[in-house]
């Protein structure tokens, strides 16, 4: 005969098991199920929650946001998540109609809320104006403000602050992560800082195809050279590379560089045409491969101000 508290004891064993079973989500991913939009927002949202939260990216590694078409799987994976963590400022265009398509009835934190917003410059925007497929002159406001790091901190504290609402349980948790990553965010914000004060300001220049370092020369020092009128779609007329090539060749840019999410002929056309180094590749609007240089938003920044830095200083200076 099995003895009573024993009987007693395995049924309130078999009854948590069963509650535990009947959980809903219980046997998937553990923690708060969170969508970012893209790969360097899922990166912040994975420092901030840690183990109390699961991070999909919509845009992945490499992945261009400004071009991304979702699919009806995106749209699942929406459906899924309890939060949302998007840029904002402009920067998903094609966030307002897959919510729509989700149902996504979650919560939505917007990571650059209480930035200070930077806005594209209005020659640009003039000399644009009768451009076809040019992704960011259009727009007002510059949206990649996680380019100056310091931003990055009001990202990671708007994270926690999401996250928290939506699981109060864990909130002091993701205070304290927000705030420990913050202190990482701030060493490196001020390493970039004086990495670039050490150059001699001529050399402080930038030149892209895609003018996603708006918040990173204004934070950090540097002169943008704006390559005008080119998108990562946009094919340059044989009139815009001449162009370009005297803007090059007139302000002695020492260096150009190309970006992860772009085409890179372009710019190793103005490079060959002017005699400006190709100082190698920037990641602009999202992380490398987790066994590439940039696996990290932290290793990305870092990463840019390093080949930045070192091909600016090592560059012939020009004459025109
Ligand atoms: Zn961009």
């Amino acid at each position: 005969m099995i003895p009573r508290p024993f009987l007693k004891n395995s049924r309130r064993a078999l009854l948590l098991m069963a509650l535990a079973v009947s959980s809903p989500g219980w046997a998937a991913e553990p923690g708060l199920n969170v969508v970012a939009s893209f790969s360097i927002l899922a990166d912040i949202a994975r420092e901030v929650g840690g183990p109390d939260v699961s991070v999909t990216a919509l845009v992945g590694p490499d992945g261009d946001a400004h071009m991304f078409e979702p699919t009806p799987q995106h749209a699942r994976t929406l459906q899924r998540a309890s939060v949302l963590v998007s840029n904002g400022l402009g920067f998903e265009g094609w966030m307002a109609r897959l919510k729509k398509s989700a149902g996504f009835k979650g919560l939505e934190s917007i990571a650059s809320e209480g930035v200070k917003v930077r806005t594209f410059d209005a020659s640009a925007q003039a000399h644009d104006s009768g451009g076809k497929g040019d992704r960011h002159h259009h727009a007002p406001r510059d949206p990649h403000a996680w380019q100056n790091v310091a931003n990055a901190v009001i990202y990671a504290n708007n994270i926690a602050k999401g996250f928290a609402k939506k699981d109060p349980a864990h909130a002091a948790a993701y205070r304290a992560r927000a705030a420990a990553y913050s202190e990482r965010l701030l060493a490196l914000d001020a390493q970039i800082r004086r990495t670039f004060a050490a150059l001699p300001p001529e050399r402080r220049v930038l030149v892209t195809t895609h003018d996603a370092f708006g918040y990173y020369a204004q934070a950090y020092g540097l002169r943008i050279v704006p390559a005008r009128g080119f998108s990562t779609q946009a094919e340059p007329s044989a009139s815009d590379i001449a162009r370009l090539v005297d803007q090059v060749r007139a302000q002695r840019i020492p260096a150009m560089f190309i970006e992860n999410i772009s085409d890179p002929r372009l710019v190793e056309q103005l490079a060959r045409e002017t005699g400006a180094t190709v100082g190698g590749k920037l990641y602009s609007d999202a992380l490398s491969p987790p066994d590439g240089p940039a696996a990290t938003y932290l290793l990305l920044m870092q990463g840019n101000t390093a080949t930045l830095a070192s091909a600016l200083a090592a560059a012939a200076q020009r004459t025109p």
